[in-house]
């Protein structure tokens, strides 16, 4: 078993990110986190404020593409273990502007990459380390109805910029695996929800639409189907593949919880019925709006994840009942993540 001890938690101040940092500390004190975060739109400082002033805490703002940044922090605080969110993650946001993901994505990996050679391998041969790199279900590109779900062998085929540019970075991290001994592992994981994910995704959009009344709008059919893992359970899996799974592997993370897109809101909004008797926006189903399918939509992503339940004892632990209900319950309290101020992309968000 590999434990990390001092960890540099790249894009840390996103959705998962936080998620990350908050479950690890809160598991293992005694280890140290640096992030090291960019702030674009989607990351947030607020989130990680509370642990400001832990000396096993530190907030880095800066670019993950800044590589002389990068080796220094590695090397004024010893990082042992890199733990690499860091990503432009909308697929609608991609297909208007994919510059920034193949820069961000494909550039910044190779960035750390480099730097994590240069002071790991050139400078200190032998030094116990390890590159956990965070990857999606979506390389695998698109099933249909009666295909099995995607395993870590079906072949790539990413149908996205924000999928082919992730699939390119995952292809790069298995070569410095290779070429240059790099201790790397990585994991492709489904669509994630759960509290912090920017409200342009279609979980945290569709409850902040809901509650104010407005129109949540689903694409073409709603019958696209993902497959949702609450964000913990996601966190949990890659702390496993970091401590016990095997170098130059790459492990699928998923809960087996296929749900259409339609269905997922319909669940949404009968929750919110619930909750909500009184409110003027019962139904909520009412405020679903149809609107012009995202060009090359996916139709289905399923994850298999037999390899990470046999080799590394992974169970998922939140049903989907209860992550959403989880989920709801931390929306209602922090109203200030999803009213105001949001800048909205596009007419809908779905995830990463
Ligand atoms: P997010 O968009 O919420 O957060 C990304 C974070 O990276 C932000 O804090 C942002 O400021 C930071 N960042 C962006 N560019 C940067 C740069 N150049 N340098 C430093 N920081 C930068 O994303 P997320 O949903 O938390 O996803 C995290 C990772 O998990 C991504 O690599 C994504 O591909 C992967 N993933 C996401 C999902 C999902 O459902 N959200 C599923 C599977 C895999």
């Amino acid at each position: 078993t590999y434990q990390p001890k001092q960890l540099l938690v790249t894009g840390g101040a996103g959705f998962i990110g936080t998620n990350f940092v908050h479950y690890w500390l809160a598991s293992y004190p005694d280890t140290r986190i640096v992030v090291l975060d960019a702030l674009t739109y989607a990351g947030r400082y607020e989130n990680l404020q509370i642990l400001e002033g832990q000396t096993n805490f530190r907030f880095v703002h800066g670019d993950i593409l800044d590589q002389p940044l990068v080796e220094q922090l590695l090397r004024e605080e010893n990082i042992d273990t890199i733990v690499h969110f860091a990503a432009e993650s909308h697929v609608d946001r991609s297909i208007y502007g994919p510059d920034a993901f193949l820069r961000t994505n494909i550039d910044g990996t190779h960035s750390l990459l480099k730097a994590a050679k240069i002071v790991w391998l050139d400078e200190k041969p032998g030094f116990a380390h390890r590159f956990h790199h965070v990857s999606t279900d979506e390389v695998y590109g698109t099933l249909s109805a009666t295909d099995p779900a995607f395993t870590e062998t079906t072949p790539y085929a990413p149908n996205s910029p924000y999928a082919a540019s992730k699939a390119s970075s995952d292809h790069i991290v298995r070569a410095y695996q290779h070429t240059y001994g790099l201790q790397t592992t990585t994991s492709n994981c489904s669509n994630n929800y759960g509290p912090y994910q920017y409200p342009e995704k279609l979980i945290p959009l569709a409850i902040s639409r809901l509650l104010q009344g407005q129109a949540v709008p689903i694409y073409g059919d709603g019958q696209q189907i993902r497959d949702w893992l609450y964000v913990d359970d996601h966190n949990r899996g890659i702390d496993l593949i970091m401590r016990n799974g095997r170098i130059g592997e790459t492990y699928n993370i998923g809960g087996n919880n296929e749900q259409a897109n339609l269905s997922l809101i319909h669940e949404l909004c009968d929750l919110l019925d619930a909750r909500f008797p009184d409110s003027p926006h019962v139904p909520h189903r009412q405020h679903i709006t149809y609107v012009q399918d995202r060009p090359g939509h996916d139709r289905r992503y399923a994850i298999d994840n037999s390899k990470i339940c046999r080799e590394l004892g992974y169970v998922p632990s939140e049903t989907f009942q209860s992550g959403l209900a989880k989920t709801l319950d931390w929306y209602l309290d922090r109203p200030e993540f999803w009213q105001d101020g949001v800048s909205l992309f596009g007419s809908h968000g779905e995830k990463a």
